[in-house]
């Protein structure tokens, strides 16, 4: 199959390159590199580089390859920044999505698969959160997602056009053989923060409000593997041969963000310097996945599930890569005076546990 992926070059956009690519599809990526990275992006899959809201250049890209599908990644994507700039957040993501989706119509493109989000729940009353849970965003970041889902339930009951409603829980990790990582400019999560801190990149790291209803007083997030995530989509591709799905993905397990720094220290062997800060706006206490659905429809299965897996795998991306995307892959220790043990250039990443056999391509 033929793709267009709009968010490619960015964090789960470029995985599920590398996921189309090693199951044989070819892909094209649109991409405006605001927030991606061209060195996301292999050098043999063709980049776009242009703004979803130019229509006429994606109607050029559409007219001149004939997709078979469309995965549209491309938004603003952060919680607390859209509490900050809602309007921007509501236009940006919700009118360049509209337009593609309108335009996928016109050239009768007939899947669709979109990343949603777990944050259009709000502050749930029941976790785990299953699909059929009352949807009340809790930040304009949130709606803006739930705007699209809607637009994509009118695009099927008028045109017929299939689509996959991906709802992410907390996105994390990098590709197991090391090809693709996470390089957010500023970096706003916590998995990345908290490693880079322990790795003495950054002084300290503010952990948002210490008194959420929870076991420990910080806000519970279920962290999926990136890679995972990626095949979330390949199955739910599949499901759209016939018809119109929506998934919450996730592992269905909380982690709190002080679990999260435990388990980054474990991992790297370091402390964290982090201390308490204020709640920062738009963050629900507790997110946790029901996937169920997901599981029993596709037969997915997550299979870099434990948190320190989790975390190793960016643990191990971020020392052959510490400039992210920014700079070739260089020696740790002379360039940044820590004592890590360097990892060889282009090696390959031994995968933990159960991956190792499902996520390595048949062919390198
Ligand atoms: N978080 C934090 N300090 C940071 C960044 C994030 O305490 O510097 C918290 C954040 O408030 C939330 C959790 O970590 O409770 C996960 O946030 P992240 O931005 O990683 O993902 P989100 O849940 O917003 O998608």
């Amino acid at each position: 199959m033929h793709y267009l992926v709009t968010g490619g070059a960015g964090f789960v956009g470029s995985h599920v390159v590398l996921a189309l690519r090693d199951a044989g599809h070819s892909v094209v990526v649109f991409d405006n590199l605001s927030t991606g990275h061209r060195a996301a992006v292999p050098p043999d899959v063709p980049l776009v580089v242009g703004n979803l809201s130019d229509q006429a250049l994606l109607n050029t890209v559409m007219e001149n390859a004939k997709f078979d599908g469309v995965l549209h990644f491309a938004a603003l994507s952060l919680v607390g920044d859209s509490m900050r700039v809602p309007f921007t957040y509501l236009r940006q993501n919700y009118l360049n999505s509209l337009q593609l989706i309108e335009l996928c119509i016109h050239h009768a493109i007939r899947r669709f698969v979109f990343s949603s989000t777990a944050a259009l729940f709000g502050t749930p009353e029941q976790q785990p959160i299953m699909e059929h849970a009352t949807v009340n965003p809790g930040s304009p970041y949130g709606e803006s997602k739930f705007l699209i889902e809607r637009v994509l339930h009118w695009a099927e009951t008028i045109y017929g056009m299939h689509s996959a409603c991906l709802r992410y829980f907390n996105a994390a990790g990098s590709d197991p053989m090391g090809r693709a990582g996470e390089d957010h400019r500023p970096e706003t999560h916590l998995i990345p923060l908290a490693i880079d801190t322990a790795l003495g990149r950054r002084p300290a790291l503010s952990i948002f409000g210490a008194d959420y209803a929870t076991a420990d007083g910080t806000c519970v997030r279920d962290y999926i593997h990136v890679t995972d995530l990626a095949h979330a989509h390949l199955m739910a591709l599949e499901q759209i041969e016939t018809r119109s799905v929506t998934y919450n993905v996730g592992n269905t397990t909380g982690f709190s963000n002080l679990d999260v720094i435990r388990a980054v220290e474990r991992v790297t062997g370091r402390n964290v310097n982090w201390s308490w800060a204020g709640r920062r706006q738009g963050d629900p206490a507790t997110l946790i996945a029901g996937s169920e659905r997901l599981r029993r429809e596709t037969g997915w299965i997550p299979r870099i599930a434990a948190l320190d897996d989790i975390v190793e795998t960016a643990f191990r991306w971020r020392l052959t890569h510490p400039e992210g995307y920014a700079a070739p892959l260089p020696a740790m220790s002379p360039a940044t005076g820590m004592d890590m043990p360097a990892i060889p250039l282009g090696a390959d990443f031994p995968l933990p546990g159960a991956a190792e056999e499902f996520y390595r391509p048949a062919s390198p």
